[in-house]
């Protein structure tokens, strides 16, 4: 399968509702084998559609809980039906490389969605896999992490917002571009 190109900040299908899905064909299968491939390269615990430039209502989210297993929750349709609790915690985000920022989510959250084969299921969460559903989800309604940050906090990210957004205009592969840098 394919490792493919980041959209980053400032690309509008970030910003647009993701399209839920009423079956899940071979080439949606690909896209989902694409996304967990993009996801680990770039060392992500997260991706959603959009973020490849999908419309579509599909996440990943690595669920390891050692450094050494790799275990991935595929969920399509995801939803979250129960909360609670409240955390506040730094997250980030492959689509805005190179910010952070604190973030209060939901502690425990119960989501139901589609698994690969169609079959519907629940899960319930808490800790890092329950912030990635939900930044993830965030995602499919063209929501951004920064948008839920102080006035103050995305005052002081205002350059480097600017600077992603100027590399989303040129489509610039960042992270292709950032390893070759690297060598
Ligand atoms: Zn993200």
């Amino acid at each position: 399968m394919s490792i493919l190109p980041i959209k980053l900040y400032g690309s509008p299908i970030l910003r647009k509702k993701a399209k839920t899905l009423t079956e899940i064909s071979e080439k949606d299968k690909d896209l989902i084998a694409d996304m967990i491939d993009t996801m680990y390269t770039n060392c992500g615990v997260g991706l959603a559609a959009p973020q490849i430039g999908v419309s579509k209502r599909i996440i990943v989210v690595d669920v390891s809980t050692t450094e050494n297993s790799t275990e991935t929750m595929v969920i399509i349709n995801p939803e979250i039906i129960k909360t609670r609790g409240e955390k506040m915690h730094e997250e980030g985000c492959l689509s805005i490389p190179g910010t952070k920022g604190g973030i209060k989510r939901s502690e425990k959250i119960k989501a139901s969605g589609i698994n690969i084969d169609g079959i519907e299921f629940e899960v319930e969460v808490d800790g890092l896999v329950s912030r990635v559903i939900q930044h993830e989800i965030d995602h499919l309604d063209g929501i951004l992490f920064v948008d839920k940050l102080s006035e103050q906090e995305r005052t002081g990210m205002k350059n480097k917002l600017k600077h992603i957004s100027s590399l989303a205009r040129d489509n610039v592969d960042y992270y292709a571009t950032a390893k070759k840098e690297d060598k």
